[in-house]
Order: C-alpha cells, then sequence, then structure tokens
C-alpha cells in the first residue's frame, strides 16, 4: 500500500494544522502510512520528508501557522522540477500528495496529477478568492482578527473624532473587507469588485458628520484600485474635503496569523477528512471544498477556471446599514 504525502504551500491561513491534523488521523485510521513533507513544493525537491504518526499532529489543531511551514519554489514551477518530485515521491512510496493551499498550489497539484501522482487539494487562504468554494480555510479566522482591530480603532476614532481607514488583505478579493466591514459596522466598505471613486467616500463622510458624527471606521481592501493613491490619497482628499483627522492603519501579516476560530477548526477538520477519502477512493486531479454547509470536490481545472463572484446583495445591504 503506498503512502499519502501531505504539503502547505504558498500564503499561510489559519486552520491549516487543523486540516493536517485531520488528514493525519483520518489516513492513518484507514491504515495508511503518511509524510509530512516540509516547507512546501520546496521541502518535496529536497527531500524533507518526515513520517507522521497519531501523537505528531497532537496539540496543533489551536495552533495558527503551519507546523509543516510553507513555501514558494520556482524550481516546481519547470517541467524538470516536478519531474523530479515525482522521482522523490516514488523514492518514499508515496503515491498521494494533500496539498493544502491556495491556486497557485492547486495548479502545481494538478500537474503532479497529470504526471501519475493522485493529488488532492485543500483550499488555505485567507483571502477567500477560490470560486469553486464558500469558504477557504483562515478566511473566518482573519475576519475575526480584523473585526477586533476595528473595535480597537473604534474605541480611539472616537475618543478623538477621528477618521480611521482600515486597509486589509485579499488579494484582488474584496471578502474580507465586506465580510469584516459589515461584521465591524464599518461607514463605508471599499472592495475591488465594486466602482467605488474617492468622491463617493467624501460625499458619504460629508453626509454623516452633518449627522453629527464625527468618526469614522472606512475599510479599504489592499486590491482596491480604483481609489487613487491607495489609502494616502484617500486620506488626503479626506483631509482636504472634509477638514477631517484621518489616520490610516494596514493591519498586514497580523492577519495571517492567531489561533483559528472554531469554523476554520471544523472546515479544515471536514475538508481534511474528505481529502484522505478521495483518495481511498482512488480520486486524483480534484479539490475539495464547502458549498452550501456541504462538502463537496471538483476537478481542479474546473474549480480554476470558475469566476469568484462577488456578492452584490451583501454589498448593498452594508451600505443600507451604513447610512
Ligand atoms: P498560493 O497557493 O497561495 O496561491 P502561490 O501562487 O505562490 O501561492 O503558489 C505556491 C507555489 O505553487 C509556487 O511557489 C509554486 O511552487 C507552485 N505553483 C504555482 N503556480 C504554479 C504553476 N503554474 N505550475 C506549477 N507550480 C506552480
Amino acid at each position: 500500500m503506498k503512502a499519502i504525502g501531505i504539503l502547505t504551500s504558498g500564503g499561510d491561513a489559519p486552520g491549516m494544522n487543523a486540516a493536517i491534523r485531520a488528514v493525519v488521523r483520518t489516513a492513518i485510521y484507514y491504515g495508511y502510512k503518511v509524510y509530512g513533507i516540509e516547507r512546501g513544493y520546496a521541502g518535496l525537491l529536497e527531500k524533507d520528508f518526515r513520517e507522521m504518526d497519531l501523537s505528531s499532529v497532537g496539540d496543533i489543531i489551536q495552533k495558527g501557522g503551519t507546523v509543516l511551514k510553507s513555501s514558494r519554489c520556482d524550481e516546481f514551477r519547470t517541467e524538470e522540477g516536478r519531474a523530479k518530485a515525482v522521482e522523490i515521491l516514488e523514492e518514499f512510496g508515496v503515491g498521494s500528495l494533500v496539498v493544502i493551499g491556495g491556486d497557485g498550489s492547486f495548479t502545481g497539484a494538478n500537474k503532479l496529477s497529470q504526471l501519475g501522482v493522485h493529488t488532492i487539494g485543500i483550499p488555505g487562504t485567507i483571502d477567500n478568492d477560490l470560486a469553486y468554494t464558500d469558504y477557504t480555510i483562515g478566511f473566518d479566522t482573519a475576519t475575526n482578527t480584523v473585526i477586533d482591530a476595528i473595535g480597537k480603532l473604534r474605541d480611539t476614532s472616537s475618543s478623538h473624532d477621528r477618521v480611521n481607514i482600515i486597509e486589509v488583505m485579499g488579494r484582488r478579493c474584496g471578502d474580507l473587507a465586506l465580510f469584516a466591514g459589515i461584521a465591524g459596522g464599518a461607514e463605508s466598505i471599499i472592495v475591488p469588485e465594486m466602482d467605488t471613486k474617492t468622491e463617493d467616500i467624501v460625499k458619504k463622510l460629508k453626509t454623516t458628520q452633518k449627522r453629527g458624527k464625527k468618526h469614522s471606521i472606512i475599510v479599504l481592501a489592499e486590491g482596491a484600485e480604483n481609489i487613487e493613491g491607495g489609502a494616502l490619497g484617500l486620506r488626503s482628499a479626506l483631509t482636504i474635503e472634509d477638514k477631517a483627522d484621518v489616520r490610516i492603519t494596514v493591519l498586514g501579516h497580523v492577519q495571517r496569523g492567531g489561533s483559528p476560530s472554531a469554523f476554520d477548526r471544523i472546515l479544515a477538520s471536514r475538508l481534511g477528512n474528505k481529502a484522505v477519502e478521495l483518495l481511498i477512493e482512488g480520486k486524483s486531479g480534484r479539490v475539495v471544498g464547502i458549498k452550501d454547509n456541504k462538502v463537496i470536490d471538483m476537478d481542479i481545472d474546473e474549480a480554476l477556471s470558475m469566476k469568484k463572484t462577488f456578492d452584490d446583495d451583501l454589498y448593498e445591504m452594508a451600505k443600507i446599514l451604513s447610512i
């Protein structure tokens, strides 16, 4: 019986450890040997394998980051690199591989599957930018991290009658800004998917100021390129046009850390368990995800070709609630 390998790749996300735990425990439950591969595809090419037993994944469900570490690996992008990866997996008797990561890592996993290695992808990214799944592992925790920061900034903004622009991650996806903005009661939410202009924010602030509100929270997604000059440009406009005292907080990598939320731990457990079940059924070149609270799996190519849709209704609701 061939062994199962597991690695985490690309940007890390809270909940990856819970997924590793689920994969290792499920595989061992069904009698498989499991190798943890350190530092993603880079560790694979450097034969950085360690056999995982039940206790190697004990006490990690609550930990942020990934105990297997993660990396980006250019060599794996080459045909030679991937051929070498196949040889190494063969050498360790690994016939199947679970890859936890984002779209780039999935593309790599798909290419390995075309070379005969059975691969399954588990979505781990705080960006929630994969169209085929309602949620990716890490998104919920990151949302909670952002609302925690909004709460603290709200306290001090209100004491000083300040406007706070909070820049959040998400790459080209506005989900993190939208969800955190709604949950944090932000006055304005700016996302890449909507054509919000600086003038719109200036106008909005004037309106809220008129009704006596002196402090404001503006959540700005990092990928919202329609705002000229980004957070700095927006601050200048609000300072000049609205005479506001504006501060900028860029949350940065703090959003990638922290103990995973209950939601992320449960999601990661379900998806890790499903990934191994698919491998046992002989499936390959697939990704697992969640749709309407049901665990699903899909062909990687199909999943990656889907275009992420933005929840316009939720965005419109946020606007109504922040008038
Ligand atoms: P993420 O998985 O978070 O989207 P990246 O896009 O950085 O992160 O991808 C992680 C790693 O996956 C890359 O460093 C590379 O090793 C591998 N990878 C990404 N794209 C490809 C590709 N087109 N072909 C082969 N491997 C890829």
